[in-house]
């Protein structure tokens, strides 16, 4: 890890920033036990104490609502643990491996889906290295696991956020990935180019480039606020370097549950050579009911999106079916087939505006 970063992380800081009001400390400790606080200085001087719907505060800023939590959330809400064969190796998908790097971040989000397995203490608990990294040897079992399963064509490096590391040891790690024939694809999630975009040097970015394969940054962002200059440039930096770069959305009430604020999100990744990948429909996370937003609501958005904006600007709406049953599309709705389709091939299909149309699939299997 490179130098270290001042950030608040008491609940007694937050008071003293005027993020929170003294009256709520007593039970902001409370969710500190549990939950792991970070709000970087750079971070924390961009949030409107004023403001009680200001974006980063909703998304960064511990509540006393965390504490209130309702029994459909579950401890691991898109079931890793189920898919992970060894410490740091999550492997649902046959073609996909995740390799959990850390379980640290350098801000954590208060709506995190991973947010009971990373931070400072849940690693004690853990009893992993200290400093929240793979150790070397849990590393080397991960990387043994990827060179012997020949059907992982892609690497999807996670936490945690791994883009911390220095790039000492991300280039270290790229060396022994790069050894690895059957993976084609190296792709690394990552906030820091928002939270700490001085930390995206072009040392890094050289670090990023893995010898014959394609990387791919996914890039979490909520909220077109959080794409400063400062931000872009760290973007820039990574693209120029060669890198792809997509974007990753939690859909969050209160923060961007509006579809005015995605479209001006999705549009500043494009003009900023970012591909919008995913808009993730809210996790059962604990603690988080007040994040929650209905699907009904989701699609709604999601329908003027699609109205509105360039197909390049164009996210997909995704469910993260609990239990590991993986991520699908969850609409909305445009085409349905309607009571005579197996004979006819008659289709409604519903346009951007949401007028609905006749179609006769012309191809249409006929009833057996
Ligand atoms: C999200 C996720 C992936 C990546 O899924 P894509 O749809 O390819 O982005 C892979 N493995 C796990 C366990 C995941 O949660
Ligand atoms: S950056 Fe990602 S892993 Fe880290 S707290 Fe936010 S959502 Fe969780």
């Amino acid at each position: 890890m490179t130098r270290p970063v001042t950030s608040l992380k008491r609940a007694s800081e937050l008071v003293a920033a005027g993020l929170i009001s003294k009256s709520d400390q007593p039970k902001i400790e409370d969710v500190a036990q549990r939950y792991a606080i970070a709000i970087p200085q750079n971070i924390a001087a961009r949030i409107d104490p004023h403001n009680s719907s200001d974006p980063l505060a909703q998304q960064f800023v511990p509540s006393i609502k965390e504490l209130e939590h309702q029994p459909h959330e579950q401890h691991d809400p898109i079931g890793d643990e189920l898919k992970s064969p060894l410490t740091g190796i999550v492997h649902r998908y046959p073609d996909r491996a995740l390799l959990k790097l850390v379980s640290v971040c350098p801000i954590y989000c208060r709506f995190c889906f991973r947010r009971e397995t990373i931070g400072p203490t849940s690693e004690q608990k853990q009893n992993s290295s200290p400093s929240g990294v793979l150790s070397e040897d849990q590393l080397q079992a991960a990387l043994d696991y990827l060179k012997t399963h020949q059907e992982i064509w892609e690497v999807i490096i996670t936490g945690g956020d791994p883009l911390i590391l220095s790039p000492r040891h991300i280039k270290n790690l790229n060396q022994k990935l790069a050894t690895i024939s059957h993976i084609k694809v190296v792709r690394w999630h990552t906030r820091v180019p928002v939270i700490l975009p001085e930390h995206i040097t072009t040392q890094l970015c050289q670090a990023l480039k893995c010898d014959g394969k394609a990387v791919y940054i996914g890039l979490h962002t909520n909220h077109p606020e959080e794409l400063n200059s400062q931000a872009l440039a760290a973007c820039k930096r990574l693209i120029d370097a060669g890198h792809m770069m997509v974007s990753q959305t939690v859909l969050l009430k209160g923060v961007n549950d509006d579809a005015a604020i995605l479209i001006k999100l999705m549009r500043k990744l494009v003009e900023n050579r970012i591909k919008p990948y995913y808009l993730h429909h809210t996790d059962l996370v604990p603690g988080t009911g007040h994040f929650r937003v209905s699907i009904e609501k989701g699609q709604e958005i999601v329908q003027t999106m699609r109205a509105t904006l360039s197909g390049l600007a164009q996210p997909t709406y995704v469910l993260d079916i609990p239990g590991a049953h993986g991520k699908v599309p969850i609409g909305p709705t445009y085409l349905s087939p309607n009571s005579n389709q197996k004979k006819t091939g008659s289709h409604t299909v519903m346009d951007p505006l949401g007028n609905k149309h006749l179609y006769n699939d012309p191809c249409a299997l006929p009833a057996k």
